[in-house]
């Protein structure tokens, strides 16, 4: 898989991904992660790509011509039209079944804004999904997208080793993980329970699930809620 970062801040992007199991799958090749300057598509000798917003007001606006000649350089070297997902926080909120729907792609592109945002012409010429990672609002776009990378990255096939496997995590059934431990068996006066060191699978399996909707229902009554309905 082929993500495609345009953003004004490359570096944050390289430094973030090349690190740790993102890093590991870029090496071994099983998926990549460019990121595109937009301002080495600025169109003036000071490379300037933002400007004051027409109306007045704070701040100042990314330009549309280098966002959209980064997205026509990148669209004529892939040989098609991507998906593109602006983070914004005025997007849709992004959750791990939009991370399933993004890894089905070949090729994914972030579009990360900065200052007060994008000249709308350009979100309305390339942009396909509109994503938030949450109801709070950032300096720029780089940090989201790097969410989305990380959890979209963790579906490659391969990308996880088998002792990493995504599929026992929260939200995969529907409800959040149970509690894990490892050793020592006891840590400063608390014991893991006993069940675990039972060796019973299906005790232990059981003790699981039981405490997945323990703390559903505690943490995130709307995914319980849920749950129990389609369970029913
Ligand atoms: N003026 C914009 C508004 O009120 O909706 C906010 C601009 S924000 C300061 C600058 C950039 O950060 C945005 O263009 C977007 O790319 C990114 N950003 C900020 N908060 C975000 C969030 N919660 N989710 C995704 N992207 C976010």
């Amino acid at each position: 898989m082929r993500f495609h970062v345009l953003t004004l801040f490359p570096q944050m992007i390289l430094d973030g991904m090349n690190t740790s199991i993102t890093g590991r799958a870029i090496e071994g090749g099983l998926m990549s992660v460019e990121a595109i300057n937009i301002r080495d598509y600025a169109d003036n000798k000071h490379m300037k790509v933002d400007d004051y917003p027409y109306g007045g007001g704070a701040g100042l606006v990314m330009q549309a011509a280098p966002v959209c000649a980064a997205y026509d350089a990148l669209t004529e070297k892939i040989g098609k039209r991507p998906r593109v997902v602006y983070m914004t926080p005025q997007g849709h909120t992004f959750n791990q079944q939009m991370a399933k729907d993004f890894a089905k792609e070949e090729n994914l592109v972030l579009l990360c804004g900065h200052y007060e945002g994008i000249d709308e012409r350009a979100l309305e010429l390339i942009v396909t999904d509109y994503v938030s990672i949450g109801d709070y609002v950032l300096t720029g776009g780089e940090l989201p997208a790097m969410v989305v990378i990380d959890a979209v990255s963790r579906l490659v096939p391969g990308v996880l080793h088998n002792d990493e496997s995504a599929e026992t995590e929260s939200f995969e059934n529907g409800l959040l993980e149970y509690p894990q431990y490892t050793r020592p068996v006891e840590f400063r006066g608390m014991r893991v329970p006993d069940v675990l060191l039972s060796g019973h699978h299906g005790n232990v399996d059981k003790w699981r699930h039981e405490q997945s909707l323990i703390r559903t229902k505690k943490y995130r009554p709307d995914l319980y809620d849920a749950y129990m309905k389609s369970s029913k």
